[in-house]
């Protein structure tokens, strides 16, 4: 099942492997994108501190671009400029997206394509919904989460003629509307969907499933949505195909993992101001996104417990030097609680309730269900917001737990994470889009696909000249004796790119590592034997 799931060869790849100029291309773009940023003072986090006190909702707004055009609902479109700025910094880190754009000069491979997209809205959104268009897409955007829209980066996205649906602090309701608007509009219909978290998808299947008959294909991006896609899939309702790019290297090794390992302690300082060291934290989930928050809270000096439900990720933890616990063992001592399970009602009620005075909790997981907030909507329980974001939730004897985000992931709604790893993913999603929209009848069915090795390999490749690194080629002699074509693919499809951490704990535990193969092979010749 999972070698069915790779596409097969696709002139896409012949179309940007044979071009090796892009590679230079994306060189001297960086330089020449640095030298433009000069103009520019360096701005902090501006979505983050919104300081607008209009408390009207943007859906009863009117608002209007310069150039009259108002189909688009956001904060306030007069933020365009400062958004403006933050879009060309994000360029910067984004090398890969503005060399497919310089490419995109003399070929459109998205012309006609009308995508529309549910993503988080910031500026390195912004970067890719550009690109998009430079390649020739046309875009209608909402977001796929109610806090995490940089309103400046709506605005300079409405301005610059995209129809964005999206503002901080969206109700459900809202969330929904904006989605919404997105799809159900006289004379446009969508023929590509990109999502993140697969909400934009459930809604076109359940309020216009019509429309599918003109969508050429779905491109999702998290552990969630995938998860959706499969199980559409397998349930024989999935009626167009599906590029699953969570799971393509580039994604789920960068995005995933060293973009909560850069943004976890960001999103916990600056809602908590919390000092880390000697703080005993434990963490729900030892995927990607736990391995990354584990290992900057180690940094920190943190004492780090897991909880995990999956023995290989269990192994991993105990052998990257944590804790492998049960929440119930660890609930009343712990300083602080994030989830990143992908799961639903991993912290529930009974936990929250066992917490001690202060615990603080949040979640790095997609959706707001792996803790159970809506159980803290009791009569006896007081909340109290103290800051954007913080809610403490008080019981009747006085203990209050401070709860992040009202259970939504934190880095995204309460801090930034790191453009540079955000524009690996960004360049995944691009080029699925090309080829699920370029791909010719037949090629792919209503299954969920991964995206080629070799394409993975480019993506990374665009993004080494930032470091000034240089690759190693192998010699012809080499690469027969390898097995290997010069240019790629240099792995098989099964290789795991194993973590930093965990091939640290094989080295240094070289007995334990011969035992536990010693016992895999004496489990499979059991097995062997018996059937
Ligand atoms: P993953 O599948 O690699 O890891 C999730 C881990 O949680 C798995 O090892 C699984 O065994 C474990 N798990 C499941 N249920 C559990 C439970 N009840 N208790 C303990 N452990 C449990 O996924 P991932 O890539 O780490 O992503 C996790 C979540 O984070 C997803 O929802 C994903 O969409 C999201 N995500 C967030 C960010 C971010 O920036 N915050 C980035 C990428 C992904």
């Amino acid at each position: 099942r999972f070698q069915s799931m790779i596409f097969p060869n696709s002139k896409l790849m012949d179309y940007f492997f044979l071009k090796p100029s892009w590679h230079s291309a994306a060189c001297s773009l960086n330089s020449v994108l640095l030298a433009g940023l000069a103009r520019y003072p360096v701005l902090s986090a501006a979505s983050y501190t919104d300081s607008s006190d209009d408390e009207t909702s943007p859906r009863d707004k009117q608002q209007k671009n310069s150039k009259g055009n108002g189909d688009f609902c956001i904060k306030n479109i007069k933020q365009a400029d400062f958004g403006r700025r933050e879009i060309e910094i994000a360029e910067q880190e984004m090398p890969a997206l503005m060399a497919l754009r310089k490419r995109a000069q003399g070929e459109k491979p998205l012309a006609g394509a009308k995508v529309v997209g549910c993503t988080h809205i910031t500026a390195q959104t912004a970067v890719l919904m550009e690109t998009l268009s430079a390649l020739g897409a046309q875009c209608r955007w909402a977001a796929c989460n109610i806090y995490s829209t940089q309103n400046e980066v709506a605005a300079a996205l409405a301005e610059g003629g995209f129809s964005v649906f999206a503002w901080k602090g969206e109700s459900e309701d809202d969330f929904w509307w904006c989605i919404d608007r997105c799809v159900n509009v006289e004379g446009w219909q969508p023929n590509m969907i990109l999502d993140d978290g697969g909400d934009l998808t459930h809604w076109i299947y359940k309020k216009y499933p019509n429309m599918f008959k003109k969508i050429k294909g779905i491109v999702e991006e998290s552990v969630t949505g995938v998860h959706r896609l499969y199980q559409l899939s397998k349930a024989g309702k999935l009626c167009v195909p599906a590029m699953n790019v969570n799971d393509s290297v580039t994604k789920q090794k960068f995005d995933n993992l060293y973009c909560c390992r850069e943004s976890i302690l960001d999103g916990l300082k600056r809602t908590t101001d919390v000092m880390f060291g000697g703080k005993q934290v434990v963490v729900c989930g030892y995927g990607e996104v736990g391995k990354g928050c584990c290992a900057a809270l180690k940094a920190m000096g943190s004492i780090v417990y897991v909880t995990e439900i999956d023995p290989i990720c269990a192994l991993q933890a105990c052998m990257d030097g944590f804790r492998l616990v049960k929440l119930n063992e660890v609930i009343r001592q712990v300083d602080i609680v994030i989830t990143c399970t992908g799961n639903k009602n991993v912290v529930v009620r009974e936990y929250l309730d066992r917490m001690k005075n202060g615990c603080i909790v949040c979640n790095m997981g997609h959706s707001n269900t792996e803790i159970d907030v809506a159980s803290l909507r009791t009569p006896e329980l007081t909340w109290e917001r103290v800051r954007s974001q913080v809610d403490h939730v008080i019981w009747p004897d006085g203990k209050r737990i401070v709860l992040l985000a009202e259970g939504r992931l934190l880095n995204l709604s309460c801090s930034t994470v790191p453009t540079f790893v955000l524009s690996i993913t960004a360049t995944t999603q691009a080029l699925a889009l090309i080829e699920l929209y370029n791909a010719p009848e037949g090629r792919y069915k209503q299954d969920v696909y991964l995206l080629p090795k070799k394409m993975d390999e480019y993506v990374a490749s665009l993004h080494l000249p930032t470091f000034d690194a240089h690759l190693t080629e192998l010699t012809d002699e080499q690469a027969k004796y390898l097995g290997l074509n010069k240019n790629g693919p240099f792995k098989p499809n099964y290789y795991r790119y194993e973590n930093i951490s965990a091939i640290h704990a094989n080295l240094f535990h070289p007995n334990f590592y011969i035992y536990t193969n010693y016992h895999l092979l004496l489990y499979f010749l059991f097995f062997s034997l018996r059937y």
